[in-house]
């Protein structure tokens, strides 16, 4: 049987080993960027420390908190953003990891405020439609966390764009959460480049339908 504190390592390894999937992928510089991971019936999330470089993340410095957000195991002030990640974790019982990135073309659609609409079927894929835009919001209250969970509410998509800042994305754990800001980064550089040259070819919404239906009911190893 697994032990809350056996449950806690293995999570904080998880944790740890996704923000090296951060870096592998090109979404972060410098200590930009961060993972969350809700723990299974517990009221609690890990989460990385703030500005500690990623080649210096171990699971042991990861940090653990409750839904406030605030510390209950860990040597290091949790990240700066763990704010945004426990209200979004209260607010939405259905997510059990987080991931936030400042990953170039998608910051790019950020900073124009523009959502970035469904012209791929990749995009239909994974997110069901556009990726949206929520609002601009300061760090240090909980307009962040708000403005991720009333525009995500909205929308079938994973990821969102927060104005004039950067990607959050969701997902059942952890890993899914990591993967959807990977895709997210791909879609806004080719929908970026295919823009430059052209205007891109709608999906019909019957066709998004059909796709994300099949691509989360049907694809893939059962
Ligand atoms: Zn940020």
């Amino acid at each position: 049987m697994t032990t809350p504190s056996s449950q806690i390592a293995e999570i904080r390894a998880s944790v740890a080993h996704l923000h090296a999937e951060l870096l592998r992928w090109g979404l972060v510089v410098w200590t930009a960027g961060n993972v969350s991971a809700r723990v299974p019936g517990e009221e609690m999330f890990v989460i990385k420390p703030s500005g500690v470089s990623y080649d210096e993340l171990t699971p042991d410095s990861m940090i653990v908190c409750d839904l406030d957000g605030a510390v209950v195991d860990g040597a290091y002030s949790p990240s700066s953003d763990t704010a945004a990640h426990a209200y979004v974790y209260r607010a939405m019982p259905e997510v059990g990891g987080i991931v936030h990135t400042h990953s170039t073309y998608a910051t790019a659609w950020a900073a124009r405020g523009e959502a970035i609409p469904c012209v791929l079927t990749a995009m239909a894929d994974e997110f069901g439609g556009e990726i949206p835009v929520g609002p601009f919001a300061l760090i240090g209250s909980d307009d962040i966390g708000r403005g991720i969970v009333e525009t995500l509410r909205e929308h079938r998509s994973r990821a969102i764009l927060m104005q004039n800042h950067g990607v959050f994305t969701i997902g059942p754990d952890a890993t899914a959460a990591v993967k959807a800001a990977v895709m997210c980064e791909d879609v806004a550089r080719t929908v970026h480049l295919a823009r430059a040259l052209g205007e891109p070819l709608k999906i019909e919404p019957a066709d998004i339908d059909r796709l994300y239906d099949r691509y989360h009911n049907v694809y893939g190893q059962r």
